[in-house]
């Protein structure tokens, strides 16, 4: 099948669903400059997975601490960057009742800053820091955290070390029952720039599509998931196929 020919069928079924849910990835972000993980830029190729599991944990964090933020500060603390044209189109799409929700996995804040207003995210956003002593409400920002001489940023109101609102391997993901009965009680489903080899994210949307026939793929390469896929659309360049998609919903 030609493009053509899968962005009108895509365009039809967001056209006649109800309740469309979207899933993003880090596939999502690299048009916008923050690279993805997998990718040929991505930290996943360039140090190993290995390294970034052993120091992206729990665990590194409270155990080394100081060995933990020189790689966090290095690798994690992610470039200020615009939303790409696909996080502004996912936005307008809200604003039109063309979907419902946006479920992420990405820590990059971006779809809340094109103006998606139901965005829940699975892994936290790292433009956040969080105290961690039990009580205290501090959360800062990461220009706090780049202005501060310490390599281990601490709380300014008690003093107590500060961790990043991103969810760490060994740590349960956020907004997890909201995540999966999104999902699961979606008409349609769409994921954008994912693997889908990420969980528990990537079990939800198997749990949907073992109830579901309705569920459309964009993304560069092969997912765990193409063949569940009604209609799945292979590109680099999400924001173009966005666009030329909501020709056939208009
Ligand atoms: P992933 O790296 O597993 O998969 C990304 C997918 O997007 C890949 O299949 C890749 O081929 C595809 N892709 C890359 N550029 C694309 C483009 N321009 N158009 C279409 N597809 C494109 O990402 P994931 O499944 O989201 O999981 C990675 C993990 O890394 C998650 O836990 C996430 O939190 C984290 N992460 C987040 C960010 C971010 O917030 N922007 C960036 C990197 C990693
Ligand atoms: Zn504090």
């Amino acid at each position: 099948m030609n493009d053509v020919n899968i962005y009108k069928d895509i365009g039809s079924l967001l056209a006649s669903s109800k309740n469309t849910v979207v899933v993003t990835g880090a596939g999502i972000s690299t048009e916008a400059g923050i690279p993805d993980f997998r990718g040929e830029k991505g930290i996943y190729r360039t140090l190993g997975e290995d390294k970034v599991m052993n120091l992206i944990n729990v665990d590194a964090f409270r155990r080394r601490t100081e060995e933990f933020y020189k790689f966090y500060r290095n690798y994690f603390m992610l470039p200020k960057v615009k939303p790409s044209r696909a996080h502004y189109l996912l936005a307008e799409m809200e604003k039109k009742g063309i979907i419902k929700a946006i479920v992420t996995q990405n820590i990059d804040n971006l779809h809340q800053k094109a103006g998606s207003k139901r965005v829940i995210a699975v892994h936290g956003n790292a433009d956040n820091f969080i105290c961690t002593k039990i009580g205290c409400p501090t959360m800062v920002d990461g220009d706090y955290v780049r202005s501060v001489s310490d390599l281990v940023p601490k709380c300014p109101q008690c003093g107590s070390i500060l961790k990043p609102d991103v969810v760490l391997f060994g740590e349960p993901i956020q907004n997890h029952r909201l995540a999966r009965d999104t999902i699961l009680n979606a008409q349609l489903l769409v994921v954008i720039g994912s693997s889908l080899t990420v969980y528990p994210l990537a079990g939800f949307v198997g749990e949907y599509c073992a109830s579901s026939e309705k569920f459309i793929i964009i993304n560069k390469g092969p997912t765990a998931l193409d063949h569940k896929a009604t209609v799945k659309l292979d590109t680099d360049n999400t924001g173009k196929a966005l666009e030329e998609i909501l020709k056939y919903i208009e």
